[in-house]
């Protein structure tokens, strides 16, 4: 196979573990710059240029969009599937999965496990959706944040309300949600590839730090998880579209609860905690979803 890697920095560790996993395993890959691409949308014929090199003969395109670039990269992702490019992960899920209200709306919808969330653009009813959530301390999170950024514990009314008052001065949407305490500043890192969790860890947030984040100075450690764990990761997954991404769940007193989904998940505390070869299975579900040849549906929006 001819895959490319639309990704920005090609000396990531996961970046590199994918090139290295789909050489290994026989096929040409390129790591192609996402912001250095040009789209040219002419009716049925779509192409890509690469630094003035027009893009074709691919078979397989692994999208590794950053958080920044997400309306530009989605835009080239597009375009690939227009051209019949087998993605990874399509557009359209990543797109979903990217907006944390739009994703814990449509997991709901599909009665998985969730802290209970509000959301409110009127800032005189932030006292309001603190209660709706059952009260102090609140969780209070960035729809688009990443990383753990954007994250905040809002432990008394006063304090919670001011937190929001602030990001809706600045214009910024949020959401609000209960805070399981009970999960200790720990989550569980589930990497799903197709409908399997292929690999889990626990994740601990450093003392005094309720994010459990490696960005944030969190541990992985290797964790057995429950089948209940297993069943919910897999059917966030496949409620979102994604074949690959990570699922981030929370033990609470009720059972599993989904966090979020991210959909270009890195693997570098995973494959350290874990041992297994991610990168390799990743290549792998390209290898029996994306053969040369295979017959594929054109565009989706
Ligand atoms: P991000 O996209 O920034 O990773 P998450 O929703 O995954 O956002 O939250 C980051 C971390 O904060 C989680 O891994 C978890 O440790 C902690 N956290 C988030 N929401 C809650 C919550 N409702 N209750 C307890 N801890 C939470
Ligand atoms: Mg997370």
């Amino acid at each position: 196979m001819k895959i490319a890697l639309l990704a920005r920095n090609p000396s990531l560790y996961s970046h590199q573990r994918i090139c290295e996993a789909a050489r290994a395993r026989g096929h040409e890959i390129e790591v192609i710059n996402t912001l250095r691409v040009s789209i040219n949308i002419t009716s049925h014929k779509p192409t890509l240029y690469y630094r003035k090199r027009r893009l074709e003969g691919f078979d397989a395109v692994i999208p590794r969009i950053g958080a920044s670039v997400t309306f530009y990269g989605l835009a080239v992702l597009r375009q690939f599937e227009m051209m019949g490019i087998y993605p990874l992960n399509e557009s359209v899920a990543i797109g979903r999965s990217r907006d944390k209200l739009r994703s814990l709306q449509l997991l709901a919808r599909r009665g998985i496990g969730l802290p209970v969330t509000a959301y409110t653009h009127d800032p005189r009813q932030a006292e309001d959706i603190i209660d709706m959530v059952g009260g102090p301390p609140v969780i209070i999170k960035l729809l688009e944040g990443t990383q753990g950024i954007g994250v905040v514990l809002g432990d008394t009314m006063k304090s919670a309300k001011s937190v929001i008052e602030a990001f809706q001065g600045a214009n910024v949407d949020i959401l609000v949600q209960e805070f399981i305490k009970e999960a200790g500043s720990t989550d569980i890192r589930a990497l799903v590839i197709g409908d399997k969790v292929v690999a889990a860890m626990k994740r601990t947030g450093p003392p005094g730090e309720f994010r459990s984040n490696l960005h944030r100075g969190g541990s992985g450690e290797k964790v057995r998880i429950t089948p209940q764990e297993r069943t919910a990761a897999v059917k966030a997954a496949r409620t979102l579209g994604l074949n690959v991404c990570g699922v981030d769940l929370l033990r609470s007193k009720n059972g599993p609860l989904v966090l979020e989904v991210n959909s270009s998940p890195g693997i570098e505390g995973l494959e350290k905690a874990t041992g297994v070869d991610v990168a390799g299975l990743m290549i792998e579900f390209l290898e029996r979803n994306a053969a040369p040849n295979h017959t594929r549906t054109k565009g989706k929006g």
